[in-house]
């Protein structure tokens, strides 16, 4: 998508990478919420989590892999951390290309806000 932030990030026209496979790249949160913040997100364009299907189940989950990879990498999986998926406006989402948050590296609370 021509006017997308995250298609142009994934592509490699602008920001940096920290993680990139076939299906998915990571890369840090350009206003992080933690220590660690690390947005993984799927090449494809997919506006909302809501407009994925049966299709997409494995790319889903590889979002998670991915997340829980990048999650060990950057040491704050033992600790513990926290994914986040927001899907539409009132969740808070703001970007619209289907992005799975990685927060770590202090205490987190609940419910989230
Ligand atoms: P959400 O509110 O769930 O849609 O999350 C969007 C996230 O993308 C926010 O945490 C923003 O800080 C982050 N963000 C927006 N633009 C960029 C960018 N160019 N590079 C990295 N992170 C970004």
């Amino acid at each position: 998508m021509e006017d997308c932030i995250f298609c142009k990030i994934a592509s490699g026209e602008i920001g940096q990478l920290i993680y990139e496979d076939d299906l998915s790249v990571a890369f840090h949160d350009v206003n992080p919420q933690a220590p660690v913040h690390i947005l993984v997100v799927p090449k494809e364009h997919i506006e909302r989590l809501d407009q994925t299907d049966e299709s997409h189940k494995m790319l889903l989950g590889h979002l998670l892999i991915v997340a829980n990879r990048v999650a060990k990498e950057k040491g704050i999986a033992d600790n513990g951390y926290r994914v986040v998926l927001n899907n539409g406006v009132s969740a808070g989402q703001s970007v619209w290309h289907v992005h799975v948050h990685v927060l770590g590296g202090r205490e987190m609370r609940w419910p989230p806000g």
